[in-house]
């Protein structure tokens, strides 16, 4: 059965975890006419300090929600890509004025920023709904798909808040799962790490985006709009391993790569260095539980291989506000959402593994060649399309957010 927003309007969600799904969800959420409060166990909201590439399918998340002007505002639009090997040969190499991509695309592909794309999705929310600082501490009810009382500590007060719909979009090793999946394998550690950087402003920027393999090693660079150059670096490497100084030991492992990779490492700050370990998570049977859901990391974490982890977030939000905006019972809409998002991001996950073991952690020398001759004999054009098939995604969500847009807007 379905009914109007208007017949639904005043029902209440709480967002575990204010990333970029979290955040997504809230404001995605708040367009079809539900009260949300996300609760973020960081001091206060933000993100990391790297950059995000988003292909088509993402910035059409954005638009579905009246933000993709924005953020392609902050985002630098990627006109050319390639793969090199470590000595700088080109394996392949899609350049020219960017026609060539976008036409593929369906729509621009963008570098920007992470903690822009925080913000704009930020800015969208009003204050009172962010609560920062918050130490979790149980989740009571909505099995059966009623309301669930979520209980939190926050400024030294225990306080619970009451919800129709509790989403847990609180990353890989989320507590949400963790509460309601007790059962669920744990994250899997994928055998690489990764550092990642913004760099200052310099002359040495690069122009183009692009990833070279070594063995067992990857490094890929990404212009930003002003000037800086993201980039980031992975390793096969022993889980939890850490070093005194990772800027000296990515100078130690890729100072010998060819340009520019020595450049960004000479304009990186060593406080700028981040280093994270790679978890995947296996398949879950299910991304809800009643009244309570999934998004995001904590619903299906892949390895990084795809740049797709925060384009499925996207996804997955969208989908969700789409599938709860009109549904008079909760746990039936998010069986919808789960029927619809479960065989897409669990295959994107595989293929995210796939592209981690045939590209970055191949370290047999005859393996590397026989890799990079295969993908050099590739036409450029196929490996476009490779790349473009996981940009192909529409919001099944757009006509109702679209009216609930236009009715915003109409309202002034
Ligand atoms: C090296 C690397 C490069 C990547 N590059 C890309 C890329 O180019 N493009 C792309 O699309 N994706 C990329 N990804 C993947 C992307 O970063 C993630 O998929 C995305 O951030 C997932 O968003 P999320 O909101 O689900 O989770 P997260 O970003 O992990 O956010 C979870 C939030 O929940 C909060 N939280 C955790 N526990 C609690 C709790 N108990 N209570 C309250 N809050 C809690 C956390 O503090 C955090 O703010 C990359 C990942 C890595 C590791």
């Amino acid at each position: 059965m379905v009914s109007n927003s208007a017949e639904i309007a005043g029902r209440s969600a709480v967002v575990v975890g204010g990333g970029i799904g979290g955040l997504t969800a809230a404001v995605a959420l708040r367009q079809v006419g539900w009260r949300v409060t996300v609760l973020e166990r960081a001091a206060r909201f933000g993100e990391i300090g790297a950059g995000i590439t988003l292909l088509s399918n993402g910035l059409r998340c954005l638009d579905a929600i009246g933000l993709g002007d924005a953020v392609r505002g902050s985002g630098m639009p990627v006109l050319a890509i390639g793969m090199r090997t470590d000595k700088g040969r080109w394996l392949s190499r899609i350049d020219g004025d960017g026609t060539d991509l976008e036409a593929r695309m369906g729509t621009t592909t963008l570098v920007l920023h992470r903690a822009e794309l925080h913000k704009i999705l930020r800015d969208a929310l009003p204050a009172a709904a962010l609560i920062a600082g918050v130490v979790t501490k149980g989740i009571h009810g909505g099995t059966d798909g009623g309301p669930a009382e979520v209980h939190f500590r926050n400024r030294d007060r225990d306080s619970l808040l009451r919800a129709e719909l509790v989403v847990g979009a609180d990353g890989v090793h989320s507590w949400v799962r963790a509460q309601r999946w007790p059962d669920a394998p744990a994250p899997v550690y994928s055998g690489s790490t990764t550092w990642r950087a913004v760099t200052t402003p310099s002359s040495a920027a690069v122009t183009e985006m692009s990833l070279s393999w070594g063995r067992g090693t990857e490094f890929g660079v990404m212009p930003l709009v002003d000037g800086r150059t993201y980039w980031y670096a992975a390793a096969n490497a022993v889980e939890g391993q850490r070093n005194r100084d990772e800027l000296e030991e990515l100078r130690r492992q890729f100072g010998d790569w060819h340009e520019p990779v020595p450049a960004v490492l000479a304009h990186t700050q060593p406080q700028a260095v981040l280093r994270h370990d790679i978890y995947r998570l296996p398949k879950l049977d299910s991304y809800h539980q009643g009244s309570v859901v999934l998004l995001g990391d904590a619903a299906h974490a892949m390895t990084p291989n795809l740049g797709q982890g925060g384009g499925q977030a996207l996804e997955d939000a969208i989908a969700l506000a789409a599938a709860v905006s009109r549904a008079s019972n909760v746990a039936a809409a998010l069986s919808k959402y789960d029927h619809e998002r479960r065989a897409r991001t669990q295959a994107m996950s595989l293929a995210a593994t796939r592209q981690l073991r045939f590209g970055q952690q191949l370290h047999n020398p005859i393996g590397v060649a026989i890799r990079n001759t295969a993908v050099a004999l590739t036409p450029d054009r196929v490996a476009l399309l490779a790349i473009a098939r996981y940009g192909k995604w529409y919001p099944p969500a757009s006509r109702v957010l679209q009216d609930a847009l236009a009715a915003r807007a109409s309202s002034g």
